[in-house]
């Protein structure tokens, strides 16, 4: 019998949705394109693009019958390219895109191939909104999982906070919902433990009430600025309103009129405030923002949410090659500023690339709503979560970028706690998983949760929680 290059010849036919094998030219390069470019240097073996949870199922039993590992693709945002591995078995949700809204209970139902931009636009149709993240090509699924923040975390808490239930189908094929009375230890782990315990179908959401106006934009403060501004920044969202998101990025400057031509591109302080309460008490919020420093440009103004909630789409293009790094601060130092200042200014500048340190201001709802060990996201102790991002075009340039990633890494870690947030870093290895949901006793309860129900660890591609039996 002659070998086939393809693992799967005995894939389901009655799967309904379409599968792409390498030897499927376009359709199946566009569907294993993600956010992350470097997943494009080698492709899964099967994508398996689900209509809906009978396809999910249907794929599960086949890889749980044979213990093959499966990858799970959402939004395709996840900055390891987990969601599209080498040789892999993939199932992409990313045409279950159905959205409910019910304006009266404001429960907001969401299938895991919606897309940030898809759910805010069809909340915002009722004046609500579902806390979540800031770049509407984000995918619901892998931001829920992993905690999910945002401009309205401050107001309303992390997405996860506002997560009523999930419908989930096991790694065997089973359909199972978690909420706080119908397996709850799976809901607790399903809030913050990521892609590790199945496959879920379903996110449930309490939504707000936000917009349709907000008062938001960018404060743009020359380099010599950055550190004195970013000094005076904890003082000042001591005091904030919970209404306030603050994100305070040094970055490379926009190409605007208001700023010299030999600037752009170079880098500048840019604070992004979100004002999500009534636009008639924004400005006693934003002017002393602003007299932090002498901004070169103010650019905050009433808008739609759906406006504000997409302006750093421009800086998050598609396709590029990416590193992430990121954790949480006990508080903004001087020394942490000194060390993001020294760092950006000494970010590779290959052709195409772009570096930046981010700084997001937690405190309000994300810090108070809800208690550590209440589900599996934690933030306890952080004042400020950071991230340095670095984007670029060529393989050629993997290298400097690596080793500027790791130096920031470097230099920032010795100030971070051991707990952080897993969607907004690489994963950092074994150690780090230890510690980034906080306590060993967290660790160690996500690890019975993983062995109940994937004892064999065929969700593997993701940062994973090795099953309670295994070590
Ligand atoms: C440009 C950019 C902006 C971002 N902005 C924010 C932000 O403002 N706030 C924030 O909180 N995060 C943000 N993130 C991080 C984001 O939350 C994570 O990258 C998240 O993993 C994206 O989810 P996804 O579904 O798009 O990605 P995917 O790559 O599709 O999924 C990531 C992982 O999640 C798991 N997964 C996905 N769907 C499912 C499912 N249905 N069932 C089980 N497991 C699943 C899989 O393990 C998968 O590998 C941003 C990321 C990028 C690249």
């Amino acid at each position: 019998m002659a070998l086939s290059a393809d693992p799967h010849t005995d894939f389901p036919t009655d799967f309904r949705g379409p599968v792409l094998r390498p030897g499927d030219g376009d359709r199946y390069d566009a569907a294993r394109a993600l956010y992350q470019g470097r997943a494009v240097d080698e492709g899964p073996a099967l994508i398996a693009r689900c209509d809906d949870e009978d396809d999910v199922a249907t794929v599960l039993r086949y890889a749980s019958a044979r213990g093959i590992p499966v990858a799970v693709r959402g939004g395709g945002h996840g900055s390891d390219g987990h969601a599209m591995p080498g040789g892999a078995l993939v199932v992409d949700l990313s045409a279950m895109k159905a959205i409910t809204v019910d304006p009266d209970t404001r429960v907001v139902r969401a299938q895991p191939g919606v897309l940030l931009g898809e759910l805010d636009a069809a909340a915002q149709q009722h004046d609500l909104a579902v806390p979540a993240g800031t770049v509407s090509t984000t995918g619901v699924a892998g931001l829920t999982l992993g905690g999910g923040i945002g401009h309205l975390m401050r107001r309303y808490g992390a997405t996860v906070d506002n997560l009523l239930a999930c419908e989930m189908v096991t790694v065997d094929g089973r359909k199972v919902r978690a909420d706080e009375a119908e397996n709850p230890e799976l809901f607790w782990a399903l809030r913050g433990g990521g892609g590790n315990f199945g496959v879920v179908t379903a996110f449930e959401y309490r939504a707000h009430p936000v917009g349709p106006d907000v008062v938001a934009g960018q404060l743009i403060f020359p380099f010599e600025q950055a550190a004195d501004v970013l000094a005076k920044l904890p003082a000042h969202m001591a005091t904030a309103p919970r209404e306030l998101g603050l994100l305070a990025a040094i970055a490379p400057a926009p190409a605007l009129p208001m700023l010299p031509a030999e600037a752009h591109g170079k880098p500048v302080l840019v604070l992004v405030p979100v004002h999500s309460g009534d636009p008639a008490a924004a400005d006693e919020v934003i002017e002393p923002l602003a007299a932090l420093g002498r901004p070169v440009a103010n650019l905050v103004t009433k808008m739609p949410w759906l406006r504000a909630n997409t302006m750093l789409d421009a800086v998050a293009p598609y396709g590029k090659r990416m590193n992430l790094r990121g954790g949480y601060l006990p508080e903004l130092s001087a020394d942490v500023i000194d060390t993001l200042v020294a760092n950006i200014a000494a970010a590779p500048s290959s052709p195409g690339a772009a570096a930046n340190v981010n700084l997001w201001c937690m405190g309000g709802a994300i810090s108070d709503d809800a208690a550590e060990d209440a589900m599996a996201f934690s933030r306890e102790g952080a004042a400020w979560l950071w991230e340095a991002v670095s984007m670029w075009d060529s393989p050629e340039h993997d290298l400097e970028h690596e080793l500027w990633a790791t130096a920031v890494d470097a230099a920032v870690r010795p100030h971070s706690l051991a707990n952080g947030y897993t969607n907004l870093t690489e994963d950092l290895g074994g150690d780090w998983r230890r510690g980034v949901h906080g306590s060993d006793a967290k660790y160690q309860r996500l690890r019975a949760v993983k062995a109940a129900w994937d004892r064999h660890n065929l969700l593997r591609f993701n940062k994973n929680i090795a099953p309670a039996s295994a070590e």
